[in-house]
């Protein structure tokens, strides 16, 4: 029997082989095994996951709609009650089967029920296979801020199963993708190399390298479960990236993740050049390669001082200096850099000239 009670900092378990999660959950001895989902994994996902894994039909189903809204207080009361009425108890195993939306609510809803029971997170969108469900970071939305609620506790274990993909629509893929760009620019330039070389993102064009980036990600984490260091190079592109975001969000227009992070990264690309960090050869590269797999986002209705209030109110500045992680060489980012309010400016008129101003 597995000892359930484990160190909350050591990080899971990453199972990429069927057999292998099957026996783990078969060995945990637990009392009872939930599975979250959403409106769309509870069909697409959830009959493949019960076979491979050979869980009983009978096994509770909680199910939350498909989308950002869920992951709300509303959602997690009536989870924590749904826990309550089937009779979990700290022995109970919950299987998070989505996309972040699933991974973030489920490990809170985990990591709260009883004081905390063990989850495992089974990722079904790209974002959550090499991103969401790595790393113990959940939580809800509240007051309309994103993740201000929420805890950082590891999930016993992570269930990896690139199949899972092939319903998946081509937005999400791409916006996966772009975060697996994001750990070979950070940790792996051979992982990047790999990737830029692909023709098209398929499931089955990605599926050999989704591992790799789940890989960089929990070793980075590993380091660093609370974010005081290295943890922090994990946030390439996501300044700029997540301000966008916001932008879009704002107006009701939401944008993929992925894609404001693509755009993010080209910019923070960008800035390392202007700021001497980086040389304009390994620039040119990312910004090519990025650029081949997504098209630029279209910023006519933005001006870049839209982006400041989410800029300033980041949760990464540091003293009111809004900062970034200024690239190096392909493999290697630094974390601190800073930007300044002129760069900011420049930086988004630079993006949508859709050239590059040396
Ligand atoms: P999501 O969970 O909303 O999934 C996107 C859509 O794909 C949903 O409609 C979902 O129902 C559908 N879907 C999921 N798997 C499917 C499949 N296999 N086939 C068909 N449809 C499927 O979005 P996401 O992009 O996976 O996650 C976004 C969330 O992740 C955000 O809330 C974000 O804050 C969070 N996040 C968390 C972390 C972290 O470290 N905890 C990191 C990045 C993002």
């Amino acid at each position: 029997m597995h000892d359930i009670v484990r160190d909350p900092v050591s990080y899971a378990t990453l199972f990429k082989v069927t057999a292998e999660a099957k026996n783990w959950i078969y060995a945990g001895g637990f009392s009872q095994i939930f599975m979250l989902c959403d409106s769309n994994t509870v069909n697409y996902c959830v009959p493949q996951i019960l076979h491979e894994l050979e869980i009983s039909p009978e096994t509770q189903i909680l199910v939350i709609p498909a989308g950002e809204s869920s992951k709300d207080i509303t959602q997690m009361m009536r989870l924590w009650e749904e826990l309550k009425d089937h009779g979990a108890d700290r022995r109970s195993l919950i299987l998070n089967i989505g996309g972040g939306v699933v991974t973030d609510l489920g490990g809170f809803l985990a990591s709260t029920y009883m004081r905390g029971i063990p989850f495992m997170q089974v990722p079904t969108t790209l974002l959550a296979m090499v991103d969401a469900a790595i790393g113990g970071k959940n939580g809800i939305d509240y007051l309309g801020f994103k993740n201000l609620i929420g805890t950082i506790t590891q999930p016993a274990a992570i269930f990896l199963q690139p199949s899972l993909l092939e319903t998946l629509p081509q937005d999400e893929l791409l916006s996966g993708f772009a975060e697996m760009l994001k750990h070979g620019i950070i940790a792996d330039a051979s992982h990047f190399d790999a990737l830029s070389q692909l023709t098209e993102v398929t499931p089955k064009s990605i599926a050999p390298y989704i591992s790799r980036s789940a890989e960089i990600k929990v070793n980075v984490v590993g380091q660093d479960p609370y974010e005081t260091g290295i943890r922090k190079i994990l946030n390439f592109g996501h300044t700029m990236g997540h301000a966008l975001e916001s932008c879009f969000l704002k107006e009701n227009n939401p944008i993929p993740h992925g894609f404001a992070v693509a755009a993010g990264m080209i910019m923070e690309t960008t800035l390392s050049l202007w700021q001497k960090t980086c040389d304009q050869l390994t620039a040119n590269r990312i910004i090519n390669s990025i650029d081949r797999h997504f098209d630029r986002i279209d910023l006519s209705q933005l001006q870049p001082e839209d982006l400041l209030p989410y800029l300033k109110a980041d949760k990464k500045n540091v003293s009111q200096n809004i900062t970034y992680c200024p690239l190096h060489q392909i493999g290697k980012v630094s974390t601190d850099g800073v930007i300044s309010i002129d760069e900011v400016i420049k930086v988004v008129r630079n993006y949508k000239n859709l050239c590059i101003e040396y």
